[in-house]
Order: C-alpha cells, then sequence, then structure tokens
C-alpha cells in the first residue's frame, strides 16, 4: 500500500511527487515512457523562470534527478483504470494492480492534429502546435494559424509580435473565439482571414514548410498559399480515459479540480494540463504538482 501513487511524469507529476516524498510518504511515480511529459518534445524552453534557454529533454532530467534522493520509486506502466474501493485506490495496468491511499493524475493533455499530408513530415519544421514556444523562430515570416478558437486567435495575436503576417485560416464564416478576442484580431494589421477552408495540403522542400493548399468548403475551389510556418490550434485533448469511472471529469474529459487540486473524490487529485484551466504551461504545471503534494500529505496525516 502506496500513500501516494502519481501517474505520469511530466513537469505536474514530476513535481507532485517530489512533494510527497518531501513529507516523507512512500510515493511511486508511475509512467509509460521517459520522464518530461510533453518538455521531451521541445528543443528550447525560454519562459521557464532560472533559466534563459534550456532545452526540454536537459529540464526533464533536471526535474528528475532530485526525485531519486528523496526515495521516489519509478514504476514504468501504462495505466489503464483508476477506481476506489472503500476509500483505497486501485491502480490497474495491462499487467500489474496497485494499490494506494492517494493518486494524484498528471497524464497530461494531447493537442489535437489536422491529419492533413505534410503535417507530421514537417513537425518541428515549420509545423507548430505552440506559439508561445516556438513563435520567436519565425521572426519576419509570413505564418498561418489553423482554427478558429480562443488558442488559434490568442496564439495568432502573440505571433504577431515576430511574424511579418499572420493569416488564420477557419473552415467556417465566423469564430468562435471570445468578441473580445476576435475584435483584437480584426483590429490588427498584420492579421488577415482565409474563411470556410480547410488545409488540403501542408508542401515544403527537404528542409521546411514552404506552402499550403487550401480547399474552400463552399466553392471547393482550390488555392496555394506561401508560408514559413503553420501552427495549429483545432483543439485539446486530456489524456482521461483511465478515470472515466470515477466522475470527475466536464464532458470533454478534463478533470475539475478545487484551488487544492481535489477532485470530488477523496484522495484523488489532478495537477497539470489534464485539469481544467486556462493556462497550459510548464510554470502552471509545476504549481499545480507542488499544490497537490502538500493537498495530498495534508489529507493523509489528517486521516481525510
Ligand atoms: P505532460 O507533460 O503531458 O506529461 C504527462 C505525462 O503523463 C507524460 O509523460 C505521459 O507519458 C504520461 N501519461 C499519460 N497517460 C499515461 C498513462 N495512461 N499511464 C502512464 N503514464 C501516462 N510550456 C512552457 O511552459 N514552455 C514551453 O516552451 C513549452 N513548449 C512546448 C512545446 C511543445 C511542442 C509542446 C507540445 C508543449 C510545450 N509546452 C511548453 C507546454 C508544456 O509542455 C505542458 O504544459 C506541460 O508539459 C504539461 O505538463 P504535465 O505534467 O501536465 O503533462
Ligand atoms: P476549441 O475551442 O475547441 O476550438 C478549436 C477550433 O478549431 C474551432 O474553431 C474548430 O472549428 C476548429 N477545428 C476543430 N477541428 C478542426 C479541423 N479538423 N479542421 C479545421 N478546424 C478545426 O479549442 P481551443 O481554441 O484550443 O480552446 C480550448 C479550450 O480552451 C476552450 O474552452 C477555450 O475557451 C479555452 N481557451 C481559453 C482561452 C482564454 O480564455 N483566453 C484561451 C485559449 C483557450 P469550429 O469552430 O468550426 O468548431
Amino acid at each position: 500500500m502506496y500513500d501516494t501513487i502519481v501517474i505520469g511524469a511530466g513537469p505536474a507529476g514530476m513535481t507532485a511527487a517530489l512533494y510527497v516524498a518531501r513529507s516523507n510518504l512512500k510515493v511511486a511515480l508511475l509512467e509509460q515512457g521517459a520522464p518530461g511529459g510533453q518538455m521531451n518534445n521541445t528543443a528550447d524552453i525560454e519562459n521557464y523562470p532560472g533559466y534563459e534557454l534550456i532545452s526540454g529533454p536537459e529540464l526533464s532530467m533536471k526535474m528528475y534527478e532530485p526525485l531519486e534522493k528523496f526515495g521516489v520509486e519509478n514504476i514504468y506502466g501504462i495505466v489503464e483504470s483508476i477506481t476506489d474501493k472503500d476509500g483505497v485506490k486501485i491502480i490497474k495496468t495491462a499487467d500489474q494492480t496497485y494499490e494506494t491511499k492517494t493518486v494524484i493524475v498528471a497524464t497530461g493533455a494531447k493537442h489535437r492534429t489536422l491529419g492533413v499530408l505534410g503535417e507530421a513530415t514537417y513537425a518541428s519544421r515549420g509545423v507548430s502546435y505552440c506559439a508561445v514556444c516556438d513563435g520567436a523562430f519565425f521572426r519576419g515570416q509570413d505564418l498561418l494559424v489553423v482554427g478558429g478558437g480562443d488558442s488559434a486567435v490568442e496564439e495568432a495575436l502573440f505571433l504577431t509580435r515576430f511574424a511579418n503576417s499572420v493569416t488564420i485560416v477557419h473552415r467556417r464564416d465566423e469564430l468562435r473565439a471570445q468578441k473580445i478576442l476576435q475584435e483584437r484580431a480584426f483590429a490588427n494589421p498584420k492579421i488577415r482571414f482565409i474563411w470556410d477552408s480547410v488545409v488540403r495540403e501542408i508542401k515544403g522542400n527537404d528542409i521546411k514548410v514552404t506552402e499550403v493548399e487550401f480547399e474552400n468548403v463552399k466553392t471547393k475551389e482550390i488555392s496555394t498559399q506561401a508560408f514559413g510556418g503553420v501552427f495549429i490550434y483545432v483543439g485539446l485533448d486530456p489524456v482521461s480515459s483511465m478515470v472515466k469511472d470515477l466522475g470527475i471529469t466536464d464532458e470533454a474529459g478534463w478533470i475539475e479540480t478545487d484551488n487544492h487540486m481535489r477532485t470530488a473524490v477523496s484522495g484523488v487529485y489532478a495537477v497539470g494540463d489534464v485539469r481544467k484551466k486556462d493556462l497550459r504551461q510548464i510554470t502552471t504545471a509545476v504549481g499545480d504538482g507542488a499544490t497537490a503534494g502538500i493537498a495530498a500529505y495534508q489529507d493523509i496525516t489528517s486521516g481525510f
């Protein structure tokens, strides 16, 4: 019986495990891959305090190193389900079952992909899902943003700081984004729109993206335009299927918590990108992790 099992070794999970371990409780970190989560897919991180520039894998290792010192047990596995039986949390992977007093879910979110030709080929070579992370690398270029929600419009506005121009392509003729973001985008001289259109193919040379082919969904007209980068914001999906029986998510699968990261089920906490919140970044993931670690400690020592 563990005091706490943390599921997912991204920045949120690693921080949660550190805080529980520093409270001298028996804690395991259960992960399906290498520690670091989405940070492992990030070449340069420029917005984590304390580092002017650090690579994602290096920051991952720096977060991971102290865990061993404080006695965090590492378990490899893909969690399939978490259930609650009379207060004991049962965690099942394909071939193992674990029991714990508390569980911290830190399984992150996955950006949706468009699934068009060229998208995978040019990933990290002009195709990006994170303007905050990659925007500065596209200084002076003509960029395309795909999507019509808050993320697409907000990130298009952010990209105008670096880009020569930003084009938003949306599959309908009106945006889904909040009105205030729409107004800002319409008023920004660097932003223009392609309406009623979808991306058919992202094309490029041996090195990077050079142009994008569109289809107008109303007229069926095909057109091609030159772009130096394509930022895709067609929504995020939470990685939360393993908690579906606990009833702690909203309809879209985001886990709902209070300010202490407690969910509606006593002894179950959620942190980082999988949680219902506004800003999904490493800094906020780490803050969630610390908060949940302390909440779990307080709940265990006070007997819930
Ligand atoms: P994640 O990092 O997603 O980690 C979740 C972990 O859970 C993963 O390791 C996964 O393998 C594991 N997991 C999932 N399901 C299971 C399961 N069933 N069983 C076992 N393990 C499981 N943020 C910044 O602040 N600065 C940046 O520069 C920046 N750049 C980014 C660049 C890219 C390309 C991307 C994709 C994201 C970037 N972000 C950046 C966002 C940042 O990486 C995330 O906000 C952060 O990683 C979220 O941390 P997390 O711990 O909640 O989840
Ligand atoms: P979203 O609200 O789900 O919007 C996704 C957008 O992508 C929609 O415009 C959708 O078109 C479009 N889309 C989806 N699939 C597509 C496809 N296959 N091809 C082309 N277009 C496609 O996602 P999001 O913008 O990432 O926002 C996610 C959540 O975070 C939302 O709740 C949002 O409000 C919140 N958020 C809030 C803020 C803020 O408050 N400042 C900022 C960012 C995000 P349709 O409109 O036609 O469906």
